[in-house]
């Protein structure tokens, strides 16, 4: 049974970091304008020695867009957790210190490691079970390990310290809301689940591509590149959702089930260079904006060929999906935003004779944040109603009323594993990728090149328009 006691503590390690400025506190403080997490404490921690004066301005000004817009209860709730919020300084490797603070705080607590990966990994070393106040949640952000064998050794190590349902590994590209908009299309209506199979469908694309360049984050980014960066962990969740097998409920059990099998059947398949590519920007011009050439980006390191664009084709070898490519892809500085699954359907089996014009395969768009659903079909054209003509069912999927950060701190705090990867589906992604990112290292895969506000390298499937 899932313990679902309210946290009572939220203490966020790397209080002085980006993801704590950007992501963390506007998405707690969207939830806590809502007033659906009223009570609750938040401690800040890092290795700087702040004064709590420092801190109390970051959590103000972070709260400060949420509170102009929210009613009494929500101002209320913004202005106590603001005020009673402490910084400690606090090095989170060290054996003793955070187990000292965490014997000063109320429990249940969520520990929030927004740190880098190997200190985060190391704080988990130096704790011990009898330390953590009863009910602790760890909260794990991405990467989880840097490949499958040290996925496994995190996951050894946290299973020292908390049950595995108290475990938080974040995936924040998919909220909630978006999860259920799957879901509810796929299971909730009669005509989709027949057709949704290697009999009717053709391929599936999920693409992730963004309009910005590196925008300062060499640091991290070099070290990583698009594979790591957002296939490995959020486009096959993705297409875990796009995958599965219906669940029989939507409780985190049932479906985190049906996540790992579909995940487990799923591979790429050598020889790389024809199911994989990889490529990185040149100089080039984004939304009028000159961009350099990836390589002249300050802290990027050339000869680590990193890639800013990633292709790979998964297949998921069962009944339903085997020979039915699952393309997915991701890139930086490509003309056109993209954030969409498309589902490309087989064509009919027979046309009857007498239409003309183009017979195009239906697709099913499914564009995530704004969540917009688009249905392709062929119709009787205007004038000569003979010729076929293409039209698009379109709807607009209801809105989340918190960011996503919000959404994955309301799991967290409430103990909804929902939106958590589970641990043996943390490995498996890796199993999926390695073998890919081991091949290229081996540079058995050219690197090739796109102008920076291209639509990606000429000749590749899944280009967008520019
Ligand atoms: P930053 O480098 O901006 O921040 C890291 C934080 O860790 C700093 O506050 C730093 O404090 C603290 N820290 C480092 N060493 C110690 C230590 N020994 N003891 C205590 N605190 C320490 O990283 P990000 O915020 O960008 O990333 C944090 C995590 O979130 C990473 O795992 C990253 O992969 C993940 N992530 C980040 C995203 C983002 O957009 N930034 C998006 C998704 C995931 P100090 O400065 O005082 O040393």
């Amino acid at each position: 049974m899932t313990d679902k006691t309210t946290v009572k503590t939220l203490l966020i390690l790397g209080a002085s970091g980006d993801l704590t400025g950007r992501l963390l506190l506007p998405g707690l403080a969207g939830l806590l304008a809502t007033g659906r997490a009223a009570g609750l404490r938040l401690v800040g921690a890092g290795s700087d020695p702040w004064t709590p004066d420092q801190w109390r301005k970051r959590v103000d000004g972070a709260f400060a867009a949420a509170a102009s817009k929210a009613d009494a209860t929500g101002k209320k709730s913004l202005t106590a957790v603001a005020g009673s919020t402490s910084y400690h300084q606090v090095d989170v490797t060290a054996d003793g210190p955070l187990a000292d603070l965490l014997g000063q705080l109320e429990g249940p607590v969520a520990i929030y490691f927004a740190l880098p990966p190997h200190i985060s990994q190391k704080a988990c070393e130096v704790l011990r079970r009898e330390q953590l106040p009863t009910g602790t949640r760890l909260v794990m952000e991405k990467p989880f390990g840097s490949g499958e064998e040290s996925a496994r050794e995190l996951n050894k190590t946290l299973a020292t310290l908390v049950p595995e349902d108290h475990v938080h590994r974040v995936d924040h590209f998919l909220g909630k809301a978006t999860v259920l908009n799957i879901l509810g299309l796929r299971f909730a209506n009669r005509f989709l689940e027949p057709v949704w199979n290697r009999n009717h469908i053709e391929k599936v694309e999920i693409v992730f591509d963004e309009d910005l360049a590196l925008e300062g984050r060499a640091r991290y980014y070099d070290g990583a590149g698009a594979l790591r960066d957002m296939i490995q962990s959020h486009l096959l969740q993705v297409l875990a959702l796009l995958a599965l097998d219906a669940p029989a409920t939507l409780h985190e059990r049932d479906l985190r089930d049906a996540i790992a099998t579909v995940l487990r059947a799923s591979t790429v398949k050598a020889p790389y260079a024809k199911s994989t590519r990889r490529a990185r920007y040149s100089a080039g011009t984004l939304g009028g904006r000159a961009v350099p050439d990836y390589t002249a980006e300050e802290g990027v390191d050339a000869a680590r060929n990193t890639e800013t664009l990633a292709e790979v084709e998964v297949s998921v070898d069962n009944w339903r999906w085997q020979g039915v490519p699952f393309i997915l892809r991701s890139g930086k500085a490509i003309g056109r935003k993209r954030k969409e699954a498309v589902i490309t359907f087989r064509p009919v089996p027979h046309l009857p004779t007498g239409f003309s014009g183009v017979d195009s395969p239906n697709q099913l768009r499914i564009g995530f944040g704004p969540d917009v659903l688009e249905l392709d079909v062929d119709v009787n054209g205007p004038g000569d109603i003979f010729s076929l003509d293409r039209a698009s069912l379109v709807a607009e999927l209801n809105a989340p009323d918190l960011l996503p950060y919000g959404e994955v701190l309301e799991g967290i705090l409430t103990g909804d594993p929902l939106l958590s990867v589970r641990g043996d589906t943390a490995e498996d992604c890796w199993r999926i990728v390695e073998p890919v990112l081991r091949s290229w290292s081996r540079g058995t895969v050219p690197l090739e090149s796109y102008d920076a506000g291209s639509a990606g390298p000429a000749g590749w499937p899944a280009n967008g328009d520019a």
